[in-house]
C-alpha cells in the first residue's frame, strides 16, 4: 500500500525524572494506492493501541526490521485519513534518538533530555515514516514540568498551566519537512535573545552558560544575512535556536530552526578560548546555518545523495566566512583541511563514491566521512572555479527556488547549475560524484611542449587504478599565462612555451600532480611566484607520493629543505611542520627531526613565542604546533618558556594567554610529570568544555607510564564524557611516550566503549578506530583483525575496511624507507 503522511500531531508527556515519556500521534496519511496495511518506522517504543479512522486496528511490530504494521482488516481505496497510536518510550542514555544527557549544577546531579535523529532515529522516539523523502508539517505538544523549556522547531503558540505542577506546551506547526531535522529538548535551559529582522534568535545552554553563546548569536546574525542574499531565499521559520548540549556525538546538527552542538562548538568564554577555537564555532555555526537551505528546505532524495546536503554546507559555510572575516585566508585553510583530508581517505581502495549505494537507513551513519563532506565540497569548489561564481551562483538560486520543500536528486542540481553557465558540467561532474577515488596528472616536460596523462591515484595500488576522469585544467606557464585545457583521455600533449608549468593553480582542481624532474624543480625554483596554495599542494602531492611509497621521505625532506627555507606563510609552515612531525613519528627518522625543529624555531621567530590580538587563527596553530614539536624534542629555551608560563598560571591563572593555553599546559605535564596531579585537579574543577578538553589533553602527555595508565583508567570514569574518548585516544597516539599503552587499552575495553554506540554513537567509536590501528596497530595487523571483526564492529564494515587498509599502507611506508 503506497501512503505518504502529510501531517503529525503528536503530543508527549516527558517525565524527566524517570527518563520516560507517553506518546500520543494522530497522522493523516494520503492513502496514493489501495491497500490494507499502513507500516510505519518504530524502533524500541511500547506500542499502546491503534486506532484507524476513530476504529480500534490490529497491528504487530517487527523489530529487526523496525516495522510497525498496522492491519486495516480490509482494502482502503485512495483518500485521506486518520491514524492514531498510543505510545511510551524510553529517554536513554545515549547520543541517539530521544536521549538525556546529564551535567553537574552546585554538586547536584541533574539532566537534560534531547534529541538526534539523523540518519535514522526518529522512529526510536515516534512511529513515523522515518526517510527524507517523507516530508509533512509536525504540530508538536510537550506536557512537561512546571520549570522546565521545551523547545523545538518552531515558537510556542501556547502555554497552559495543568494544575498538578505540569504544564501543556503547544508549539507552532512547522513547514513540510523530513523526520530527521525534527527536535525535542527538554530541560532547564537558560538562553540570551535578539533579532534578527523579525526572527527571534536564542542562544541555549544548561542554565548558567547562556552568557557564552554571545559570539555565536552575532555571528548568526551576519551570516543569515549572508546566505539570504546569496540563496535569494528568506530564511523561512520565525525563531532560530542555537542549544549547546553537554553531550553530543557529531560536532552540530541542523534540526530546523533548533540547532544543537557540542558545548565546546557553541560556546565563547572570553579570555579562554582560542582564536582556532572562535575559528571552528564560526565555521560549524555557518555550517549548520547553510543546512536551513541545503538540507532542510531541499533535502535529498535519498541518503545515498548525503552530499548534496554535507558536500555544500560544508562549501557554503566558508563561503560565508570569507565575507565574514576576510582577514582570515579560509580558503587556504579549505585546501588542508577539505580537500587534502577528502583525497587522504578517497586514497584508499576501501573508499567510496560521493554518491553511495544505502540499502537501509542503518548504513548511512557511517558515511558521515570525509567523501561526503570533504570530497564532495572540494569538487563544488572545482565546480564553481570551471563555470565562474556568478553562474555558480545563479543556479544554486533556481535550484532552491524550484525545489523548496522539495526532495532532488544530483541531476536536479546539475541542470539548474548548466542552464545558468555557457559550459556543460554533467559528464564531467558524474565522473567526480559517481566513481570511487580520484586522479593523479602526470606531466612531463617536452621540448615544444608538456605531455600529460592520468590514472587513478591509491596509496596501494589493487590493479583496479585504470578509472579515467575528465579534468578541465588551467595551466600556468608562466607568472601570469593561464591555458584552458581538457584533459578526458589517458594522455594529451598539449603545445606550448613554458617558463614554469604549474596544472594545479590555487589547488582548484580535485587531483594530485606528479611533476617530473624538470617540471618540479621549475616550480621549486619559482616558489615566489606561486600562491601559498599552490606551494602547500607542492608539499602535498609529494606528500601522497611518500605515504604511497613511490617516493622515498628523504626526497620530501629535501625538497622542503631545498626550497622552502625562507617560507614565511603561516599555512606553509604549518603543514611543512605537519608532515615532518608524520615522517618523524612513521619513520623515527632523525634527519626530518632535524628539520622539523629548524622550522619550528624558524617559525617561533617569524610569529613570537607571545600571540598578539592581531594575528590570524592559523598564526595560532603554528605556534601551537612549533612549541609542541620542540617540547617534545626537549628544547630547553622552550622548556624555560613553558615552565615560566605553567608557574605564572598558577599563581594568577588570567596571566596565562587563551592562544598559549592548551599548549603550556601539555608541555607542563612533559616536563614535570609532578604537574599530573594539579592539572587533574583543574580539570576537576574547569567550567567550560573547551578548557576540560585542554586540561585531558595534557593529561595525555606525560612521559611517566603510571600517569599515562592513570589518564586512561580515567577516561572511562563519570568525569570524562563518552564523546571525548576520541580526543584521550588521539593526543595519546601522539605522545611518543604511551604508543605501547593505547592500542591494548582499546582491545581491553573495546566490549564497554561498544556498549555506547548505535546512531550517531557510532561515530565516536570510529574516530577511536581511526586514530588507534593504523599507527599503533603495525606489527599487529592480524592480531587486531581477528578482534576487530563480527558484533564488535556492527555498523562500522567500512570503517574496519579504511583502517586496516590504512594500516598495511603504513607498515609499507616504514618497509621502503628502511633501506
Ligand atoms: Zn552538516
Amino acid at each position: 500500500m503506497k501512503v505518504k503522511p502529510l501531517n503529525y500531531d503528536i503530543t508527549l508527556d516527558i517525565d524527566l525524572k524517570n527518563f520516560t515519556y507517553i506518546g500520543e500521534e494522530i497522522v493523516t496519511l494520503d492513502i496514493e494506492e489501495s491497500g490494507s496495511e499502513v507500516i510505519l518506522d518504530s524502533a524500541g517504543l511500547d506500542i499502546k493501541s491503534v486506532r484507524f479512522e476513530g476504529v480500534e486496528a490490529e497491528f504487530n511490530l517487527v523489530p529487526d526490521k523496525q516495522q510497525l504494521i498496522i492491519q486495516l482488516g480490509k482494502e482502503v481505496s485512495p483518500s485521506n485519513v486518520k491514524v492514531d497510536i498510543k505510545f511510551s518510550g524510553k529517554i536513554e542514555e545515549k547520543l541517539a534518538g530521544f536521549y538525556r544527557s546529564k551535567y553537574e549544577e552546585n554538586g547536584e546531579t541533574k539532566y537534560i533530555a534531547t534529541s538526534q535523529f539523523e540518519a535514522a532515529d526518529a522512529r526510536s522516539a515516534f512511529p513515523c515514516f522515518d526517510a527524507p523523502g517523507h516530508k509533512a508539517t509536525f504540530d508538536i505538544s510537550f506536557i512537561i514540568d512546571e520549570k522546565l523549556e521545551g523547545i523545538t522547531n518552531t515558537s510556542i503558540l501556547e502555554e497552559e498551566n495543568l494544575g498538578n505542577g505540569k504544564k501543556l506546551v503547544k508549539f507552532a506547526t512547522t513547514p513540510k519537512m523530513s523526520t530527521y531535522i525534527l527536535y525535542f529538548g527538554v530541560g532547564e535551559f537558560g538562553f540570551i535573545k535578539d533579532k534578527y529582522n523579525d526572527i527571534e534568535l536564542r542562544t541555549l545552554a544548561i542554565a548558567g552558560k547562556e552568557q557564552y553563546g554571545q559570539f555565536a548569536l552575532d555571528f548568526t546574525k551576519k551570516c543569515l544575512a549572508y546566505f539570504e542574499d546569496y540563496f535569494g531565499s528568506k530564511y523561512v521559520l520565525p525563531k532560530l535556536d542555537l542549544i549547546a548540549v553537554p553531550d553530543f556525538g557529531a560536532g552540530a546538527m541542523e534540526n530546523w530552526g533548533a540547532i544543537t552542538f557540542r558545548e565546546n562548538l557553541l560556546l565563547v568564554y572570553p579570555g579562554k578560548t582560542s582564536k582556532s577555537t572562535l575559528q571552528r564555532i564560526a565555521e560549524v555555526t555557518a555550517h549548520e546555518l547553510a543546512h536551513m537551505w541545503f538540507g532542510n528546505l531541499v533535502t535529498m532524495k535519498w541518503w545515498d545523495n548525503l552530499w548534496l546536503n554535507e558536500s555544500f554546507a560544508t562549501f557554503m559555510a566558508y563561503k560565508a566566512l570569507e565575507e565574514i572575516y576576510p582577514e582570515w585566508d579560509i580558503w587556504t585553510d579549505y585546501v588542508i583541511h577539505t580537500n587534502f583530508a577528502g583525497m587522504d581517505l578517497d586514497s584508499l581502495s576501501s573508499s567510496h563514491p560521493i554518491k553511495v549505494e544505502v540499502r537501509e537507513a542503518s548504513e548511512v551513519d557511517e558515511i558521515f566521512d570525509a567523501i561526503s563532506y570533504d570530497k564532495g565540497g572540494s569538487v563544488l569548489r572545482m565546480l564553481e572555479g570551471y563555470v565562474g561564481k556568478d553562474a555558480f551562483r545563479e543556479g544554486l538560486r533556481e535550484y532552491i527556488k524550484k525545489f523548496a520543500y522539495q526532495n532532488t536528486v544530483e541531476s536536479d542540481l546539475w541542470n539548474c547549475i548548466e542552464n545558468a553557465s555557457d559550459v556543460s558540467i554533467v559528464s564531467f561532474m558524474e565522473k567526480f560524484v559517481n566513481q570511487i577515488g580520484f586522479p593523479q596528472v602526470n606531466i612531463e616536460l617536452k621540448d615544444n611542449g608538456i605531455s600529460l596523462s592520468q590514472n587513478r591515484f591509491l596509496f596501494k595500488s589493487n590493479g583496479e587504478d585504470k578509472l579515467l576522469w575528465e579534468i578541465p585544467l588551467v595551466v600556468l606557464t608562466d607568472k601570469s599565462n593561464k591555458l584552458k585545457f581538457a584533459l578526458n583521455g589517458q594522455k594529451d600533449e598539449l603545445k606550448a612555451s613554458y617558463e614554469i608549468v604549474n596544472i594545479n593553480p590555487d589547488y582548484t582542481g580535485f587531483f594530485i600532480s606528479h611533476y617530473d624532474a624538470k617540471s618540479l624543480e621549475l616550480l621549486g625554483r619559482n616558489l615566489s611566484n606561486l600562491t601559498n596554495k599552490d606551494r602547500l599542494g607542492l608539499v602535498h602531492d609529494l606528500y601522497m607520493l611518500v605515504k604511497a611509497s613511490r617516493v622515498k621521505a628523504d626526497i620530501l625532506v629535501d625538497f622542503i629543505e631545498k626550497y622552502f627555507s625562507n617560507e614565511k606563510d603561516p599555512s606553509v609552515l604549518v603543514y611543512i611542520l605537519w608532515k615532518l612531525d608524520w615522517i618523524n613519528s612513521m619513520l623515527k627518522d632523525e634527519r626530518s627531526n632535524k628539520v622539523l625543529f629548524q622550522y619550528s624555531q624558524k617559525s617561533l621567530d617569524l610569529i613570537g613565542l607571545i600571540p598578539n590580538e592581531n594575528q590570524k587563527p592559523i598564526e595560532d596553530s603554528l605556534r601551537s604546533q612549533a612549541i609542541t614539536s620542540l617540547t617534545l624534542g626537549n628544547d630547553s629555551k622552550i622548556a624555560e618558556f613553558a615552565t615560566e608560563k605553567f608557574d605564572a598560571f598558577l599563581k594568577d591563572q588570567s596571566s596565562l594567554e587563551a592562544d598559549l593555553r592548551s599548549v603550556i599546559y601539555s608541555a607542563a605535564v612533559w616536563l614535570d610529570d609532578s604537574h599530573y596531579v594539579r592539572v587533574l585537579e583543574l580539570y576537576k574543577v574547569a567550567d567550560s568544555q573547551e578548557e576540560k578538553l585542554k586540561l585531558l589533553k595534557a593529561l595525555c602527555y606525560s612521559q611517566n607510564p603510571q600517569s599515562l595508565a592513570n589518564t586512561l583508567t580515567f577516561s572511562l570514569t563519570e568525569e570524562v564524557r563518552f564523546s571525548h574518548i576520541g580526543n584521550v585516544v588521539y593526543n595519546l597516539m601522539n605522545n611518543p611516550c604511551a604508543q605501547d599503552l593505547v592500542m591494548d587499552w582499546v582491545l581491553e575495553n573495546w566490549e564497554n566503549l561498544n556498549k555506547k554506540g548505535g546512531g550517531m554513537g557510532t561515530l565516536i567509536l570510529k574516530r577511536v578506530l581511526e586514530y588507534s590501528v593504523p599507527k599503533l596497530g603495525i606489527g599487529r595487523k592480524e592480531e587486531l583483525k581477528k578482534f576487530f571483526s563480527g558484533d564488535r564492529v556492527k555498523g562500522m564494515k567500512m570503517t574496519v575496511e579504511q583502517v586496516f587498509e590504512e594500516l598495511g599502507v603504513n607498515e609499507r611506508l616504514v618497509e621502503f624507507n628502511s633501506h
